[in-house]
């Protein structure tokens, strides 16, 4: 399938539109951003590395009953997607406290929360990506009732089959971010990526808080090695069956 035109250039993919109006081929690009893109930099080999870590991941989740954008890895850094229009939200999900959980509560990092937590972002840049609200997210329309419940329950249900994957890979699954789309049949479908960028995933083999990073917090907090944690999360992904 060729790609045609630019549909869209965000900080981690471009978008191309392909011969089927339906289908959208996206590029996982190397460059990397943090804080609203206030950091940038780039990390050599990201794209092929996500893209495959989120093709194996999307697969794994199908299998499972999710339904997802994923049709095709065609290339290393590309995937062919369902094309969904982007529900403006970014839904946590976390099971230990991290980031702007503790940032934001002064609950100490590391702290094993008693069930999952579920959170809703506004995903909008110039506001910085606020944290909101039921009545909030209602209010402006992000998305139906309807919607809020099917993503709350998705949501958890993601959890639960992503840690026990994360875990046969000896990776603890700290918190993530999801975004979901909705079809031109109005079908609901995880969409976006899962991978190192959008993920905490704590090596188990270690217990110093700053070795066991496995992910995209290495490039925030400037710990090194971001590469080598990226390449590590992808062999122990690959090399783990179902
Ligand atoms: P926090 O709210 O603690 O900063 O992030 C919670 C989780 O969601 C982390 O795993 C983080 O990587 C992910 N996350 C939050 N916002 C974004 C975002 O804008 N982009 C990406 N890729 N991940 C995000």
């Amino acid at each position: 399938m060729s790609a045609h035109q630019k549909l869209y250039e965000g900080k981690a993919k471009i978008l191309y539109t392909t011969d089927d109006p339906e289908i959208v081929l996206t590029h996982f690009k190397d460059d990397a951003t943090a804080f609203n893109a206030q950091k940038r930099g780039q990390i050599s080999g990201k794209g092929e590395i996500n893209c495959a870590i989120a093709t194996k991941l999307f697969q794994l989740l199908e299998a499972e009953g999710i339904g997802t954008h994923f049709i095709d890895q065609p290339a290393p850094n590309q995937m062919l997607v369902k094309r969904v229009r982007i529900l403006p939200l970014e839904v946590v999900v976390r099971n230990i406290a991290a980031g702007s959980l503790c940032q934001q509560t002064g609950l100490p990092v590391g702290k094993v929360l008693p069930k999952p937590l579920v959170e809703f972002y506004f995903k909008n840049d110039a506001l910085g990506d606020p944290l909101l609200t039921r009545d909030r997210l209602l209010l402006l329309e992000l998305a139906t009732p309807e919607q809020l419940s099917q993503l709350n329950s998705q949501a958890l249900r993601i959890n639960e089959i992503l840690i026990a994957f994360f875990n046969k890979c000896g990776i603890t699954l700290v918190d993530f971010k999801l975004e979901f789309g909705v079809t031109s049949t109005q079908q609901l479908l995880l969409a976006d990526e899962i991978s190192p960028d959008s993920c905490r995933l704590w090596n188990q083999a270690e217990t110093d808080p700053d070795k066991r990073v496995m992910d995209k917090d290495r490039f925030r907090r400037d710990l090194g090695n971001v590469e080598d944690a990226y390449q590590q999360v992808l062999e122990r992904v690959l090399g783990t069956l179902k």
